[in-house]
């Protein structure tokens, strides 16, 4: 038998020299600890709520749009694809994109928005900070500890930013961002990865939802080139294939680019372990082309997709929605259900905030039927 496993580099995390869980467990063989870590989350509540949680389309507008759940898998596809061709561990990364958006609310960044703004007197609200919380607190499922008791990597990765106040209350995971130190190459390919995919499939969205077309997106640089690409091949294909056509390529381009960058970074600086990682510059990167090309297709999207009248529209029935869920359960928290009503007796805002972020989108709306409508049963 040929043994298919591919070689870690030498800076890649090694899962045998895990920094390890809070609450220390034996060993997970025969599977490594990051294959345990990314088990742990595919079985978990907020994993699968990710179906019914949405980015820029709400749930309810379509069945082909992208919600988290599908992202997050575009996130992993794209991220294992790098740490295979850079050496990195590979469930490692598997497990960063699938946690990566699991602290996010309904509605996507409207709901952040909204939270950030109820909470602003009582610590505020960062869906990063928030992923943390699901896996560290928030899923209760384990006999002997609460949360996912994730590796030290997985928790590290997955807290993508924070401030520097928060940094400070979250001990070990947050003291990176006072030193300014960087995560694990798995985290960094991670971000990139995350980028990558959804720039690409707003896109593909944008097309499909006839917000943006394809005559706007000409003026972007890195579409109309590959466009130009594949109508040349293809001069006859029908619009649907020839966006695939365009798009995959794009993603191809951005994936290269970010592979030989990051490996020429790598050949620069020289770590020699997880830890010299961490104290370089980011490594995983863009090159300085690619990455104008990646920004303006990010400011198209910005000013022609999110910013669209018809998607500001769904943002601000959203907000108000949102709203009035905190300021319904903030006033009465026995509206919420008990476990929720439990937690409310340590720190009211904070257990409103956590049972409103961990919503999909039509539970929301259904609970605010249920909230302020006489008419729907309670
Ligand atoms: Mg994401």
């Amino acid at each position: 038998m040929t043994d298919l496993a591919p070689q870690l580099a030498k800076f890649a995390a090694q899962s045998a020299r895990t920094l390890g869980r809070r609450h220390p467990e034996p060993a997970a063989a025969p599977r490594s600890e990051y294959q345990r870590d990314r088990d742990r989350i595919v079985h978990s509540t907020a994993f699968r709520r990710l179906e019914y949680k949405t980015q820029v389309f709400v749930n309810h507008e379509g069945d082909l749009f992208r919600t988290r759940l599908t992202h997050s898998l575009e996130v992993a596809q794209i991220g294992r694809t790098l740490a295979r061709m850079l050496g990195l561990d590979e469930d490692l990364t598997e497990t960063l994109a699938l946690a990566h958006d699991l602290g996010h609310t309904p509605f996507g960044h409207v709901g952040q928005d909204v939270l950030n703004d109820c909470m602003k007197e009582h610590g505020g609200f960062e869906h990063n900070l928030q992923s943390l919380r699901v896996v560290d607190e928030l899923e209760q499922k384990y006999a002997e500890f609460e949360g996912l008791n994730l590796t030290f990597e997985a928790r590290e990765g997955i807290l993508k930013h924070c401030s520097l106040k928060n940094a400070a209350k979250l001990g070990e995971v947050g003291r990176r961002f006072i030193e300014g130190r960087q995560p694990s190459l798995e985290a960094q390919a991670t971000n990139l990865a995350d980028e990558i995919a959804y720039n690409n499939h707003d896109v593909d969205d944008g097309l499909r939802s006839g917000l943006i077309s394809v005559e706007q997106l000409e003026q972007v640089d890195i579409f109309a080139r590959h466009l130009d690409i594949v109508r040349g091949l293809y001069p006859k294909l029908n619009d649907r294939r020839l966006i695939h056509e365009t798009v995959r390529r794009m993603i191809n381009t951005l994936v290269v680019d970010l592979l030989e960058q990051t490996r020429r970074n790598i050949a620069r600086h020289q770590p020699e372990s997880l830890d010299d990682v961490r104290g370089c510059p980011p490594l995983a990167a863009f090159s300085p082309g690619v990455l104008e090309q990646h920004r303006e297709l990010k400011r198209f999207l910005f000013q022609n997709l999110y910013r669209h009248y018809k998607v500001a529209r769904m943002s601000e029935k959203a907000q108000r929605l949102l709203r009035e869920l905190f300021q319904a359960f903030s006033n009465e928290p026995r509206l919420m259900p008990p476990e929720h009503r439990a937690r409310a007796d340590l720190d009211p805002h904070r257990a409103v905030a956590d049972y409103i972020a961990g919503m999909t989108d039509r539970y929301a709306i259904r609970e605010h039927r249920r909230i302020y409508d006489i008419e729907e049963l309670a």
